[in-house]
């Protein structure tokens, strides 16, 4: 007797993503971005659906672990590097690539005892202000690091904080270059907004994310529409009451809606301890019955409200799809002034995952 809210994870979605990636970005290799839990699919889930990409980048050290206790023996990436000197003994254990972003890791780096050289990313400040040396540090950054035993490859990285505007990288690949003058070093700069959109930016390795998972990294589905990729995850209930009401009846929490006629309405097993956005405002998209209609009334803990005027033949038992392949994952954020990307993520383990 579960209660019938489930979320699926489609592994063929995944595969076709990926292909989808290398079609955008032919002459790079990928790092699959699988950080937050494979963005709250689940990582040990999905990391096999993607097993044809070039390496993995994450931000945990468990995340990494589970790779490597998996069986995954190519390139991990920690994008975030280390957090501690200490860390340093797992990164040299399981053969990890770490970005370096501050003085203090570099100091770190040439006093641990590694067993063998660690490939290093160095991450620039693209003028984000977020991690990263400023231009004008990178080179003497890159030559302290080039001097030490106990560092491999370097790679520069840099990230971007507007890469969706079609102008959001002009100024931020000039510090990069000034950053890069004189150095023969690979790059890796893309997110999946450059992924899709700025081939001038892909260089050696790009790094999607949230396109692997099928929703765009501009918030809005539509930018994405015509580059095929599909929604991995969908997330699935029942209707599980009906309630037929009168013009001026209020509905759920603060009666945040009113009937303006007769209304038949259903209740939904979901609510926003499933993950489902409480800010989701009267008039965002839901399915009934493969049928687009709209919730009404505020989300609840358990429970959401929607309208079945347009579904009337609908009842208790019918599927609703909250997102997934008919509602974009993209809508539901917008019209609940968030990302997909957050969605994802916040689904709770509460929720059953079937893998499909
Ligand atoms: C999360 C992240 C990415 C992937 O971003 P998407 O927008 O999901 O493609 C790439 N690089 C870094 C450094 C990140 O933190």
């Amino acid at each position: 007797m579960s209660r019938p809210v489930f979320a699926t994870v489609d592994q063929q979605a995944l595969r076709h993503n990926l292909a989808i990636v290398r079609q955008a970005a032919p002459g790079a290799r990928v790092w699959s971005v699988v950080k937050a839990n494979a963005y709250g699919h689940g990582l040990a889930r999905v990391w096999e659906s993607l097993a044809q990409t070039d390496g993995f980048a994450l931000l945990n050290m468990e995340e990494a672990i589970l790779l490597r206790d998996s069986g995954w023996r190519k390139p991990i990436l920690l994008l975030e590097g280390f957090f501690h000197a200490e860390d340093l003994e797992l990164i040299d254990r399981y053969r990890l690539t770490t970005s370096v972003h501050s003085n203090w890791q570099i100091k770190a780096l040439a006093e641990a005892q590694l067993s063998a050289p660690v490939d290093i990313y160095l991450k620039v400040n693209s003028g984000m202000n977020r991690l990263g040396f400023r231009p004008e540090q990178a080179q003497a950054a890159y030559k302290k690091l080039r001097a030490l035993p106990g560092v491999g490859d370097i790679m520069l990285m840099a990230h971007f904080a507007d890469a969706e505007n079609p102008d959001g990288l002009i100024e931020p690949l000039q510090r990069i270059e000034r950053a890069a003058e004189g150095l023969d070093i690979p790059r890796s700069l893309s997110n999946s907004a450059c992924t899709l959109w700025h081939p001038e930016a892909h260089y050696d390795w790009v790094r999607p994310g949230i396109i692997l998972y099928g929703a765009s990294p501009s918030g809005d589905w539509q930018d994405i529409a015509s580059t095929g990729l599909k929604p991995v995850m969908t997330l699935n209930s029942e209707i599980i009451g009906l309630q037929q009401l009168s013009r001026g009846d209020g509905v759920g929490y603060g009666y945040r809606y009113h009937a303006q006629q007769e209304q038949r309405i259903g209740v939904v097993a979901c609510g926003y301890a499933d993950g489902y956005p409480r800010h989701a405002p009267n008039g965002t998209p839901v399915s009934v019955d493969g049928v687009m209609t709209q919730v009404i009334g505020a989300v609840s803990m358990d429970m959401i409200t929607v309208d079945l005027t347009p579904c009337p033949q609908a009842g208790i038992g019918s599927k609703v799809e909250l997102w997934g392949e008919q509602v974009k994952i993209d809508q539901v954020a917008k019209a609940a002034g968030t990302v997909g990307y957050e969605l994802m993520c916040a689904l709770t383990p509460r929720v059953p995952v079937k893998v499909i």
